[in-house]
């Protein structure tokens, strides 16, 4: 049973620890079936499970269908963390609501926002958010992917990958150069509806984690001036202020996988034979655990003070999700290593709660920002503060 003694902590109110509560007996009673392979179907099911269980209103501000006037961090990083300690695939499908709408409740329009945030809300269309290129990863202004404008609108060339719910999206936030200037400052965000001529999305990556995952291919596809997302040249501080208010959210996840492997690899020590008594009588093990509780400890208080900063606080808190998602994310990889190491042989076979962890856990130190682009937020805030 994951310790939920953190829900005391002054970060949060009676809203939080009864979302928590609730959502811990939904995930009990709706999550964990196996899954037949088909991951495609997997995600629209718990689209269509989240959706019906009010979840994804989360996703969105309250004037579209949301719970919270603008999007409650504290929130979504609790309902992370909850999904993630049950079911790897059920966080990946809500936050991809969030991420994938995410643009579009900061920057849309009035009729953007009333067309896509209610039916997010709902789980009748899926999003998804299109920014990485094959030679633009970590480096976004590096992005080739062209929107051109014509007459009526605009004309697309290019490609996107590593796009999650590539292929099974209704819609995409794209982002594409219009070209007002060089670099980070002639980027426009788009909203592409899935199945535009032009748009090829069948192109699909498998990853160790099975998730849905495309490489998009844009070949003159039209898009109509009202496509437009937000200002024109203004689309990289908008796809950064996105990232910037999911970033935190990434780091819960990756504490949900962690406590789940804490749990997991207590009760094995607990229970395994070793000797006259158990693997939790050998002080090796005691001390892994106990490295381990650090970690997850360590981490929550990092993850959740970064949402409480920008929930209560209303301040900018880059520095603080970055180290957030840094240590969270790099943390649940010690954490589940040492998991699968308490597990002996069985850590390691197919279908092994720890065994999925540690695949699940890979790819958060790679998306919205490796952990080596966080230190470098880190270190520029650090000195910045000193003057430099
Ligand atoms: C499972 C998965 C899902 C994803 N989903 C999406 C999605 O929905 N939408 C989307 O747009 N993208 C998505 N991505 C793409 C993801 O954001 C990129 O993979 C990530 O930004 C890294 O880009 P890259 O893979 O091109 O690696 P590169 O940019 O080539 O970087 C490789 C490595 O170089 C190092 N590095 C890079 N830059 C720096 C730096 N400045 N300083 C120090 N070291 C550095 C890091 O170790 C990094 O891991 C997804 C990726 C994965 C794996």
């Amino acid at each position: 049973m994951a310790d939920k003694s953190f829900l005391d902590w002054p970060f949060f109110d009676d809203s939080h620890r009864e979302l928590a509560a609730r959502l811990e007996d939904w995930c009990e009673a709706n999550l964990g079936a196996a899954q037949d392979g088909d991951v495609d179907a997997a995600c629209r099911a718990l689209v269509r499970k989240l959706g019906d269980g009010g979840w994804l209103r989360y996703c969105v501000p309250a004037a579209w269908g949301g719970v919270h006037q603008a999007l409650d961090v504290r929130s979504l990083a609790l309902i992370r963390e909850t999904l993630a300690r049950h079911d790897g695939l059920a966080d990946f499908v809500f936050a991809m609501q969030g991420l994938g709408s995410g643009t579009i409740s900061l920057f849309g329009s009035e009729a953007q926002k009333q067309a896509y945030l209610p039916a997010v809300a709902s789980g009748e269309k899926i999003a998804a958010f299109a920014l990485t290129e094959p030679s633009a990863g970590s480096d976004v202004a590096a992005m080739e992917t062209t929107a051109e404008a014509e007459a009526n609108g605009y004309v697309v060339n290019g490609a996107k990958t590593y796009i999650s719910n590539g292929g099974i999206a209704d819609f995409y936030v794209l982002f594409a150069r219009t070209g007002e200037a060089p670099g980070a400052k002639g980027i426009s965000a788009f909203i592409v509806e899935a199945g535009s001529e032009g748009l090829d999305d069948h192109e699909r990556i498998q990853v160790i984690a099975p998730h849905p995952l495309a490489t998009l291919k844009f070949e003159t596809m039209r898009l109509p001036a009202a496509a437009l997302l937000g200002e024109r040249g203004r689309g990289f501080a908008e796809a950064m202020a996105t990232l910037d208010l999911f970033r935190t959210t990434v780091g819960a996840a990756a504490l949900g996988f962690a406590r789940r492997a804490l749990d997991e690899a207590t009760q094995r020590a607990l229970t395994r034979k070793l000797g006259d008594g158990t693997l939790a009588d050998n002080g090796q093990v005691q001390a892994m655990l106990a490295e381990m509780v650090l970690d997850v400890e360590a981490s929550a208080l990092l993850v959740y003070r970064a949402a409480w900063l920008r929930d209560v606080k209303g301040q900018r808190n880059s520095r603080e999700a970055a180290l957030a998602k840094l240590q969270a994310s790099d943390g649940a990889q010690r954490v589940i290593d040492k998991a699968v190491q308490i597990f002996g042989g069985l850590g390691v076979t197919v279908g092994v709660p720890v065994e999925r962890l540690y695949r699940e856990i890979r790819a958060l130190r790679i998306y919205e920002g490796a952990s080596e682009v966080q230190k470098v937020v880190i270190a520029r805030s650090h000195f910045r503060e000193h003057g430099a």
